[in-house]
């Protein structure tokens, strides 16, 4: 846990998230700034930075993220009509907050290629 830290504090509850998911391992909540109708950012409680900082070990809780998107896209009820999955990794990558963090989005139609 890193008092800098954003996510971390979002996790603790310190500072103020929507929070829509929480578990031993994983919490979720809505992104202060949506790019869509639904936006939800499930992070592990855990500080990881990002993918580049993953270790041998961290493949269960990398796979919870996707299981508890695919619990939250059926409880938003965008399941049937599809959503989108981002992670975003470093500078490049367009990662703003260096906590590793899992965007699920939907609610409507998603372009590709992203801009
Ligand atoms: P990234 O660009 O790192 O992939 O995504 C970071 C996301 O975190 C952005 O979509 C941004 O809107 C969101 N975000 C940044 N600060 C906060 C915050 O304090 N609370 C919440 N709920 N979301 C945040
Ligand atoms: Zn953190």
């Amino acid at each position: 846990m890193r008092d800098d830290c954003i996510f971390c504090r979002i996790v603790r509850q310190e500072a103020h998230g929507d929070i829509v998911y929480q578990d031993e391992e994983i919490t979720a909540f809505r992104d202060i700034n949506p790019k869509a109708p639904v936006h939800i950012l499930i992070v592990p409680n855990r500080h990881i930075p990002g993918v580049f900082a993953l270790q041998p070990g961290d493949e269960s809780v990398v796979g919870r993220l996707f299981l508890v998107a695919r619990q939250l896209a059926e409880q938003e009820g965008i399941a049937q009509s599809g959503y989108r999955l981002v992670l975003n990794s470093g500078p490049q990558g367009g990662q703003s907050v260096y906590h590793l963090h899992l965007h699920l989005l939907g609610g409507r139609p998603m372009r590709w290629p992203p801009g």
